[in-house]
């Protein structure tokens, strides 16, 4: 039976533990926490994932929550346009050809984290330093890190400068977990303004049935207001100031929300860095990266986690039809390469959120409000964002399908 060890019980982490170990690999998780810890934790993401990656978790047998989550069925995008308008200058809503889902990671990596173990997978408890792998490596056949991003594996998988436009985080971020009596739509609110986006949607937490709302702040701008905020009652105070100001709409959601518990906060920046996935360890041994560790995306177009369910679908792949051959740097940079197929226009989709809008852009979500085919298509590239090159990355191809899209009406 082969031996796999894995650093990291994450997204990325737990979901390959999980499928290889209903093939029979005798698969060891490394993690950080316990399952009770992360459970009790602090907030660690705000983590919608689309169908592709629900799908995966059906299939595998690890999404426990359907009955109970309260589906993520539309987008209602509105972007601002005077700063003192109160009505958002464009408006539209789109339904999903199938559900979304937000369940909270700390519900869903201690429930997996139990069942792996339940299933006869060991865990162990420590904080993986570089140092350690060596060890790893010599003990297992294949040794995956997928440790979430952060600077601790920085040196062992560098930046590649080619797809990592960005050395800095290109916004404040700023979320909060609450409960509101506010009316609210089936699903995820979208505000894009000038200074930020700030992002709405419901979530299956440890406290039950709440939303998160998210700020996403351009660096140095009004919305880059976290500084010093360590206190739930303050963030709320700051976020329904900029709910006000920003997206007056949607006031009403902070103005009749309270949090859903004194720890339901999470502030950062968060640098998009994609990486070179193959590390070479002192004794010449190699190790793979695996999710955020491998490729960071700026949580602005909620790619991270269902890209990190993309990255294990990729490598468990890889993984069985390597049989019982040598797991060699062709077949690490071959997983990577599968998953890459797919993550790259992830990446390319993301980062082109950090950006101001170009004019096609702007042209394509003012016509989604007249043309429903156009919200339709672009609602679904957060669920597949490969249909995002060759259309929005090219303004003459972008126009024109306007045009056509506009005279199909
Ligand atoms: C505010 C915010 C909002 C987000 N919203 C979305 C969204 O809507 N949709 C979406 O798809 N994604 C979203 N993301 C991104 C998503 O949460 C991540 O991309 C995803 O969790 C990555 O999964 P992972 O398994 O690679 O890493 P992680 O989920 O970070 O898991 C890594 C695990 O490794 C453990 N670990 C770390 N270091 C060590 C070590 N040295 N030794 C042992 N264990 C270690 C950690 O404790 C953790 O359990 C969001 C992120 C943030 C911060």
């Amino acid at each position: 039976m082969r031996r796999i060890v894995i650093i990291g019980a994450g997204q990325a982490g737990l979901v390959l533990a999980l499928g290889l170990q209903k093939h029979g690999y005798d698969v060891t998780v490394v993690a950080e926490k316990t399952a009770d810890e992360v459970r009790q934790g602090r907030l660690i993401s705000n983590q919608c994932v689309f169908h592709p990656t629900l799908e995966r978790e059906r299939e595998l047998g690890i999404n426990f929550w359907d009955d109970e989550v309260q589906p993520v069925e539309e987008v209602a995008f509105n972007a601002a346009g005077t700063p003192d308008g109160t009505e958002p200058a464009i408006a539209w809503r789109q339904k999903f050809d199938h559900p979304a889902q937000s369940v909270d990671q700390r519900v869903k990596v201690s429930d997996w984290m139990t069942l792996f173990e339940a299933q006869g997978g060991e865990i162990r408890h420590h904080k993986v330093t570089p140092n350690d792998l060596d060890a790893y490596a010599a003990e297992f056949e294949l040794v995956i890190v997928a440790a979430g991003r952060g600077p601790q594996f920085d040196a062992l998988f560098p930046r590649n400068p080619e797809f990592s436009p960005y050395a800095e985080p290109q916004r404040a971020i700023g979320i909060a977990y609450i409960r509101t009596k506010h009316p609210m739509p089936p699903g995820l609110i979208f505000n894009l303004g000038p200074y930020g986006e700030n992002f709405v949607l419901p979530v299956l937490s440890v406290q039950g049935k709440v939303h998160g709302i998210g700020f996403f702040g351009v660096p140095g701008g009004p919305m880059d207001v976290w500084h010093g905020v360590t206190d739930i009652d303050h963030h709320l105070e700051i976020a329904t100031e900029l709910l006000r100001t920003h997206f007056p709409w949607d006031k009403g959601i902070l103005e009749e929300a309270e949090p859903a518990g004194p720890l339901e906060l999470l502030h950062g920046g968060i640098t998009p860095t994609v990486r070179n996935p193959v590390g070479r360890l002192p004794s010449g041994r190699l190790v793979l990266a695996m999710g955020d560790t491998a490729v960071t995306n700026d949580p602005v177009g909620g790619q991270g986690a269902n890209m990190a369910a993309r990255a294990a679908r990729s490598y468990q792949e890889a993984i069985l039809a390597q049989e019982d051959r040598y797991f060699d740097e062709k077949f690490m940079r071959e997983a990577f390469g599968k998953y890459w197929e797919v993550a790259q226009h992830a990446t390319a989709f993301n980062n082109a959120l950090l950006a101001p809008p170009p004019e096609h852009v702007l042209a394509t979500l003012d016509t989604a409000q007249r043309v429903p085919e156009v919200a339709h298509r672009f609602a679904h590239l957060f669920e597949n964002p490969v249909g995002y090159t060759g259309w929005l990355t090219d303004p003459e191809v972008s126009m024109r399908y306007l045009q056509e899209a506009t005279a199909r009406v």
